[in-house]
């Protein structure tokens, strides 16, 4: 993972395909093509995960929902893959237990629901729920408030339990990308495709890049791969030209808040008043005694007509959250309210639109999240959609076609393939489970320098090692890459973060050879991302 390294091989080398977009879908993509014996190269215009893929719920599921929608066969395929990532990484994916309260109105229980619910759930563990060696099971009042004591318990019938997984987003894509270099892939972050190039068939040759710092060189490569998630169409224009759109982007927002306020010691799923959908209230980052530091609670799912560069929450997406939050939480006797959010983050689904490339009408919520490879006639390889447990399965689709393309055969071979760092041992240590078998690199740098076991940012469990062992090997290039998304410090507690930041620019400035002025550069850059998520939820 050394970036210069990456940046002499893609502009002098010669790939059979070009992977644009670092997401969690490219990372996919270069890992499923390298694992096959492709020469691969992988360019993202910004940081790795720094599009979609670190703002999600964070989840590895089969959605509950999607069965609900009638979509069986996405459920069951999502399903599958949440089974593979926990074999594949299992120091990064963990069983998540999720609890869906039954609740009574004016002091009955609607049967209907409660029925509905049973047969949902049975259908979910049908569906390849059970492949995580645990069905779903219905809990008594007093056993479920005891999840989530904060609940008002007249209210309380009972409550379902069933399983899913979660992941830290950004880390998974990050193992990807770190599998695909193992494998041979040059992959290079902040170096972004500003156009293809065509031979006089107009059959793609490869694209024009421009870096961070200014250079601009092209890239040889047979086939192209469109990577880009909601940036998906601008590939396409470049392509193609016109103004066809095939990506609605749906936006959804999370906050969080201190976990002391809302007490849940597993996943909850809570309804929206007033709305058909339901919301996650995730504990997160265990104490070890049972408690957590945080609640994250999301997500919305609407329509998005801004800017997709910026997607930020609105002080309507927190009160949306929150309202759903205080109505669950009513037994605590204490509301929430937006002074009590710590951090929020946005994000956008880069859902597909009808079948003929127009734009869907009705809910972003109701439209699918299957994904749908095609192919131009020049040789684009464009895939997009999905979600992020099923990010494998849609790099398989993605290079069998590339295969067709370059005339080549080659099995996929990622189904049982381990991640970067993959080791299922101590995986309840915290740097086991950010690292995986890379933690005993990271315990030698504390051995060696005592004061890298200390906190990164005062009341978040990262260590300064993390950051000298990231700023080092998982191609750092900015200070926010570091607090947002190498650790989730911004996610989680925005204000401590701001007050970190100098002090951990000043700590990784020697490993990235950055002076006093980059430095200062930085930390003001890192604080306006700050300032505007906070201006945006104000
Ligand atoms: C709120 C929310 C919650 C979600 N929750 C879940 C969940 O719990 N579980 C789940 O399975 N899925 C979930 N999803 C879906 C999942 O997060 C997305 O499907 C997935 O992250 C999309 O990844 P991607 O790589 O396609 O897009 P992105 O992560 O956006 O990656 C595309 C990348 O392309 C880069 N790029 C764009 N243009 C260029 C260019 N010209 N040159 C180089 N690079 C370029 C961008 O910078 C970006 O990094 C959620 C989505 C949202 C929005």
């Amino acid at each position: 993972m050394n970036r210069s390294t990456a940046l002499t091989r893609l502009r002098s080398e010669s790939f059979d395909l070009l992977v644009v977009g670092g997401g969690i879908t490219g990372a996919g993509v270069a890992l499923d093509a390298a694992a096959r014996g492709l020469r691969v190269a992988l360019v993202e215009r910004a940081d790795f995960a720094s599009g979609t893929s670190s703002k999600s719920s964070k989840l590895i599921h089969g959605g509950l929902r999607y069965l609900q929608q009638g979509d069986i066969a996405l459920v069951y395929e999502a399903l599958y893959e949440r089974q593979r990532l926990l074999r594949n990484a299992p120091h990064l994916v963990r069983t998540l237990p999720f609890m869906i309260p039954v609740l009574t109105k004016e002091s009955v229980v609607s049967r209907k629901i409660a029925r509905a619910l049973g047969s949902a759930l049975w259908m979910y563990d049908l569906t390849g729920g059970w492949r995580v060696g645990k069905l779903h099971r219905r809990l008594r009042a007093k056993t479920a408030l005891a999840h989530m004591p904060t609940m008002k318990a007249e209210t309380l019938a009972s409550a379902y339990l069933y399983f899913d997984a979660e992941a830290d987003d950004a880390r998974l894509t990050l193992a990807v990308i770190r599998s695909a270099v193992e494998r041979g892939a040059a992959v290079a972050n902040y170096c972004s495709v500003t156009k293809l190039n065509k031979d006089a068939a107009g059959r793609i040759t490869g694209a024009s890049v421009s870096t961070h710092e200014g250079e601009t060189f092209d890239i040889s490569a047979r086939v192209v791969v469109n990577a880009t998630g909601v940036w998906g169409d601008s590939m396409r224009r470049m392509d193609v030209g016109g103004d066809s759109v095939t990506i609605r982007p749906a936006k959804g927002i999370h906050i969080t808040v201190p976990w002391e306020l809302v007490r849940n010691d597993i996943a909850v799923v809570i309804p929206v008043p007033g709305d058909k959908r339901s919301l996650f209230v995730v504990p997160h980052m265990p104490n070890g005694d049972g408690t957590f530091r945080y609640t994250y609670v999301g997500t919305t799912d609407t329509d998005y007509q801004g800017s997709i560069d910026d997607p930020q929450c609105t002080p309507e997406d927190i009160d949306y959250c929150l309202r759903a939050l205080n109505k669950a939480i009513a037994g605590s006797g204490r509301s929430l309210t937006r002074d009590d959010v710590v951090g929020t983050w946005a994000g956008l689904r880069p859902l597909v639109a009808t079948e003929d490339g127009g734009a869907a009408k009705g809910r972003t919520a109701d439209l699918s999240r299957r994904h749908k490879v095609m192919v131009s006639d020049s040789g684009m390889v464009t895939i997009t959609g999905g979600k992020l447990t099923t990010y494998r399965k849609m790099a398989e689709h993605t290079v069998d076609e590339v295969l067709k393309l370059i005339g080549r055969r080659g099995r996929c071979t990622t189904k049982r393939l381990d991640l970067f760092g993959a080791t299922s041992r101590d995986r309840d240590d915290h740097l086991v489970s950010r690292f995986g078998t890379e933690a005993a690199a990271l315990r030698r740098l504390i051995s060696d320098d005592p004061s890298l076991g200390k906190p990164l940012v005062p009341g978040l469990p990262y260590l300064r090692a993390e950051a000298v062992y990231s700023a080092r090997h998982e191609m750092v290039v900015t200070l926010d890459d570091l607090l947002s998304r190498r650790t989730r410090g911004l996610l989680y507690d925005r204000d401590a973060s701001v007050r970190a930041a100098r002090e951990v620019a000043q700590l990784i400035a020697p490993e990235l050879g950055w002076d006093a002025s980059r430095v200062e550069h930085e930390v003001r850059h890192f604080e306006d991302v700050c300032n505007r998520e906070v201006a945006a939820a104000r």
